[in-house]
């Protein structure tokens, strides 16, 4: 292990023999990427959707082959999609879902804890139709419930939770107006198991006004503010100055006011959120055991609390580094996160001879980040062959230099002989600044300064000064697929889904497409400021494919439309080993076409062509050009996506 180890370290020099595995450390994909993501035999990214529950490697998905089979030609039996694409992994997102439940399961087995688990999904995490209703489909067995934040995100949740556990919970948070309480007691009324928690304390009088003019029995949760203060970027949710929830002032006021109305018997739950991607364990026992306290005491209040909702936070490890002081990672597994929430509220409660609560649980990221992968391609990279210099206009070019330049350049020559690094750099930095400001001031052409460049460039690989970093133009919009990364720095782990039997010999960062200089991804995972790449023209299939993974949650609804480039395909995969490739893809969505992003500013696109179609029937007449190849042309690129496309609509 110690040898393998050394090995992948990165030298683009050294020319030895490399394997799957050396890539798989590389990139560090088990790190990150276990039980559902590894590289096969054959130098490809493999799926194992169902984790550890796989029954054999006939479970295994070959990643290039979903990628072949989505983009190859209708023709040739593909489906003919446009990347950017985001595949889509159910079979994940339902191991996700039991293993989340059955770590809980265990911990309150293992702990005695008398009382159940039962969670639910924010939708707002990704509320995608299919993502929701599969995790409502899946969560059936375990009551699984989800969680809102606003209006629409109720709506949907009504819809998909036709098909739930009668006793899955509808959780609704967030700021509410009249409308959001109206429709959570209507949907009270429709029996599906809602409850109002209340993020200010003047939502109470909605709630008790609304429901006696419905003749309804509300349930009410309380989201309380905690003092436990989350250090990491996602800390303003809570401690006393964070965002949402209620005092220990305004806790007691709500009781008082629910007493008076003759409802305390309404107030069943007690929710908190300390916030996203909870960095350490010792951070979650402490504002578990903090709100734990205020259960109790509500308790004591008089209320007739049933559920614990300890809210959302269980992190992932972005950067597979296991590391608690991070907000790319953090230093616990499902387990550990299970069998803490159990046992702080266990010894809480059991201090306070209380009941034990159920146990609620909004896990978000958890569930949904690594259910989706965005694949997308190289176009192009500035690794170039060199021409090399040709002696004669080396020659020329010498001698069109002044003689300051030329002692320069003597200097030069006589330090690369002696192999003087220091002097050759120094040398080459001299004269390559002298030919620009010749250039500035007109007195050396173009061709000139292409000879320094290269010049240049010879001495500084020569002399291993720099290892040049390369620009790798990608068909991908970061603003469109990670707005995290641009916004606040997130990091996802990037790698190339192929060719990882072979070295990557060059280090490069990754451009969009987007005219924008914030358009690029040059930090990767490990604090890196370069990712290992092969050279993408020396693909056997001329594509080279790049993977975006465990960004499953939050960046499609966060994502916007920067250059109208719009959102990438979609593909739904699931694994069958009677199929001769081992998945089948339930579901395939094309991106959005340059119509569909033109409407999204209040473009027409219908008027567009329709008066550009007759400009060119009316420029035809008098040219006579075939108008309608060009209309054919234009139909064509009003369906397409806006992405860069290998083809044409003139074929
Ligand atoms: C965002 C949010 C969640 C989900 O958080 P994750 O960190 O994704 O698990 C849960 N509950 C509330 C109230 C939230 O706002």
């Amino acid at each position: 292990m110690q040898q393998l180890q050394a090995k992948p370290s990165f030298n683009p020099t050294d020319c030895s023999h490399w394997f799957p595995s050396f890539s798989s450390l590389l990139y560090k994909i088990e790190k990150w990427g276990a039980p559902y993501f590894s590289v096969n035999s054959s130098g490809n990214i493999s799926i194992r959707p169902k984790g550890l529950n796989s029954s054999s490697t006939h479970e295994e998905i070959d990643l290039l082959k979903v990628v072949k089979k989505v983009s190859d030609h209708k023709s040739s039996g593909g489906l003919g999609l446009q990347l950017p694409v985001i595949i889509r992994l159910p079979d994940v997102l339902k191991n996700r879902l039991e293993s989340l439940q059955s770590a809980f399961e265990s911990a309150i087995c293992s702990w005695n804890y008398g009382s159940r688990y039962q969670g639910v999904y924010p939708v707002k995490s990704n509320q995608n139709r299919f993502i929701v209703e599969d995790i409502v489909r899946f969560g059936f067995p375990f009551r699984f419930g989800l969680e809102v934040g606003s209006k629409p995100e109720l709506l949907l949740a009504m819809n998909c939770l036709c098909k739930g556990h009668p006793e899955a919970l509808l959780i609704c948070n967030g700021f509410k107006d009249r409308d959001y309480i109206l429709l959570a007691l209507i949907a009270r009324k429709l029996a599906f198991n809602v409850v109002v928690v209340l993020e200010q304390v003047e939502e109470l009088d909605l709630v008790i006004d609304l429901s006696t003019k419905l003749c309804v029995s509300p349930v009410i949760g309380l989201r309380a503010k905690l003092r436990t203060k989350h250090a990491g970027h996602f800390g303003s949710t809570s401690g006393e100055r964070g965002k949402f929830g209620l005092t220990p002032r305004q806790i007691l006021s709500v009781v008082k006011k629910l007493e008076k109305a003759g409802m305390l018997n309404c107030l069943i739950l007690l929710h908190f959120h300390i916030g996203s991607q909870i960095p350490s364990i010792t951070m979650l026992a402490d504002g578990i055991g903090e709100a734990t306290q205020i259960y109790c005491e509500l308790v004591r209040l008089g209320a007739c609390l049933q559920f614990i909702d300890v809210g959302g936070g269980l992190g992932i490890d972005y950067d597979g580094s296991k590391s608690s002081n991070s907000d790319v990672s953090v230093g616990y597994g499902l387990e550990e996160y299970a069998s803490t929430v159990v046992q702080v509220i266990q010894q809480v409660c059991d201090s306070k001879s209380v009941k034990h609560p159920v146990i609620c649980s909004e896990s978000g990221r958890a569930i949904v980040s690594y259910h989706s992968i965005v694949i997308f391609e190289a176009i192009s990279s500035s690794v170039s062959d060199s021409p090399g210099l040709n002696p004669e206009g080396l020659q020329h070019f010498v001698e069109g230099l002044t003689e300051d330049a030329r002692a320069d350049y003597s200097n030069l020559s006589a330090a690369v002989i002696k192999g003087e690094h220091t002097a050759c750099l120094r040398y080459a930095n001299k004269l390559k600044q002298y030919c620009l400001d010749q250039f500035k001031e007109g007195s050396m052409n173009i061709e000139q300064l292409a000879i320094v460049d290269e010049l240049y460039d010879m001495v500084s690989k020569a002399t291993g000064a720099s290892e040049p970093i390369h620009t790798y133009l990608v068909n991908l919009s970061i603003f469109n697929s990670v707005p995290d990364f641009w916004a606040i720095g997130q990091m996802y782990p990037i790698v190339p889904i192929h060719r990882l039997d072979q070295k990557p010999t060059v280090k490069g960062i990754l451009l969009d497409l987007t005219c924008d200089s914030d358009g690029k991804i040059d930090r990767f995972i490990g604090g890196e400021l370069s990712l290992p790449l092969h050279d993408h023209r020396e693909s056997s299939t001329g594509q080279y494919y790049l993977g975006i993974f465990l960004g499953g949650a939050y960046e499609e609804a966060l994502a916007g439309s920067h250059n109208l480039l719009g959102s990438p395909s979609v593909v739904q995969v699931s694994s069958q080993s009677s199929e001769p490739e081992g998945f089948v893809v339930t579901m395939a969505m094309p991106g959005q076409s340059c119509r569909d992003v033109l409407r999204t500013m209040q473009h027409e696109p219908e008027v567009i062509f329709k008066e550009l179609k007759q400009r060119i029937e009316e420029l035809g007449q008098v040219n006579g050009t075939a108008d309608g190849m060009l209309q054919s042309v234009l139909a064509g690129i009003f369906s397409n996506m806006p992405y860069l496309t290998r083809g044409s609509s003139c074929s």
